[in-house]
């Protein structure tokens, strides 16, 4: 049975920070993604742009070079591919790991392909595999689409888009732009602060000047093939419409960490429980890497401030 060092779970670009560091000291690893590579990247709006300047997405000291200070998806793809194939790092791609075990000191990590062996895992999972449910009736209708690709197929068609943050901005300023009729649905009182600083003033003329409706302190009630119905303070309003955009964010997957066995804390962000300094979990050799760290805090950690978190879990599992 061959032992490696340390498993590494998920190739986003934390998990690939973390086989760059592993693989730098020495230690035996692999990468074990169930998409493929940068998956959650893969599935972002294919017109995307970064908010993150390209220098604060490197890993591993790897130079990104991009055409404009905001990088696009196409580029971090491009980039995230290359620092992979030229430090040959070790990823297997399309092996979703099913189970965790430990049994004295040795974790059993079972994929849909086979079963590994290693003294320590880390876990870099990320949180866009599940979508926040808006939970009212019609949402199952295949109208109602929890990720958002790309404009085209909204062209002449009544798109009513849920939610206040970037996603749901970009979605809306897109897809009107490429002749839908768009209405947006939020449940706040005006948008995110955190929509991007450049786009902000566009969505917020768009709305003012009529171009696209918006609703605030607004919730859905129902969905219909048809229609929508939405309840807003001044009453109910029925709206034509023939998709439904829910950019309502997602959450990262504490089943799976339960069943690892990490412990779930009772604040309001559900945090897993993790070692500030060595990002170990309350299971000795277990570590959390990346967005997954903040729970329900999804905008608390990301490329730029959390591709820290390799070094460490690497210099922690060094030392040891
Ligand atoms: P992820 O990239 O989500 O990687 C997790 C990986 O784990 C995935 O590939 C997933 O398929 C895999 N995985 C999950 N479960 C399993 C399993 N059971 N078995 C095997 N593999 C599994 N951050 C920035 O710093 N700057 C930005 O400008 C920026 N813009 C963003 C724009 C959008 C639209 C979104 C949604 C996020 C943005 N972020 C940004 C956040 C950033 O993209 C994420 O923080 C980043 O993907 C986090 O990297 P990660 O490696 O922690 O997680």
């Amino acid at each position: 049975m061959e032992i490696k060092d340390v498993l590494i779970i998920g190739a986003g670009p934390i998990g690939l920070a973390c086989g760059l560091e592993a693989k730098k000291a020495g230690l035996s690893y692999s990468i074990i993604e169930k998409g493929c590579l940068v998956n959650s990247l893969y599935n972002y709006p294919v017109n995307m742009t970064f908010f993150s300047t390209s220098d604060r997405l490197e890993i591993g000291e790897v130079p990104f070079i991009s055409n404009n200070p905001k990088p696009t998806r196409a580029e971090a793809l491009e980039y995230y591919r290359r620092v992979c194939a030229s430090n040959n790092l070790d990823v297997r791609l399309y092996e979703e790991v099913e189970s965790i075990k430990k049994e004295e000191a040795i974790f059993h990590v079972k994929t849909v392909k086979e079963t590994y062996h290693a003294t320590s895992v880390i876990l870099a999972l990320g949180f866009y595999d599940l979508p926040y449910l808006l939970h009212v009736p019609g949402e199952e209708l295949p109208k109602v689409k929890h990720y958002y690709d790309e404009p085209h197929p909204y062209y002449a068609q009544k798109v009513l888009i849920v939610g206040a943050a970037n996603s749901a901005v970009d979605a809306a300023l897109e897809t009107w732009r490429k002749g839908a009729e768009v209405t947006m649905v939020v449940r706040e009182a005006s948008l995110r602060d955190t929509v991007k600083y450049w786009v902000k003033p566009d969505i917020e003329n768009r709305i003012s000047e009529g171009s696209i409706q918006a609703y605030f302190n607004s919730t859905i009630k129902e969905i219909t093939p048809k229609a929508v119905y939405i309840t807003t303070p001044e009453g109910e309003r029925i709206i034509e419409n023939d998709f439904v955009l829910a950019m309502t964010g997602y959450q990262p997957p504490f089943g799976f960490l339960k069943a690892a066995g990490i412990q779930i804390q009772d604040d309001v962000a559900n945090t897993p429980l993790y070692d500030e300094v060595t990002m170990e979990t309350n299971i000795a050799g277990m570590y959390l890497a990346g967005v997954v760290c903040g729970g329900l805090r999804t905008g608390k950690w990301f490329i730029e401030n959390s591709r820290v978190h390799a070094e460490m879990i690497i210099q922690h599992l060094t030392k040891k």
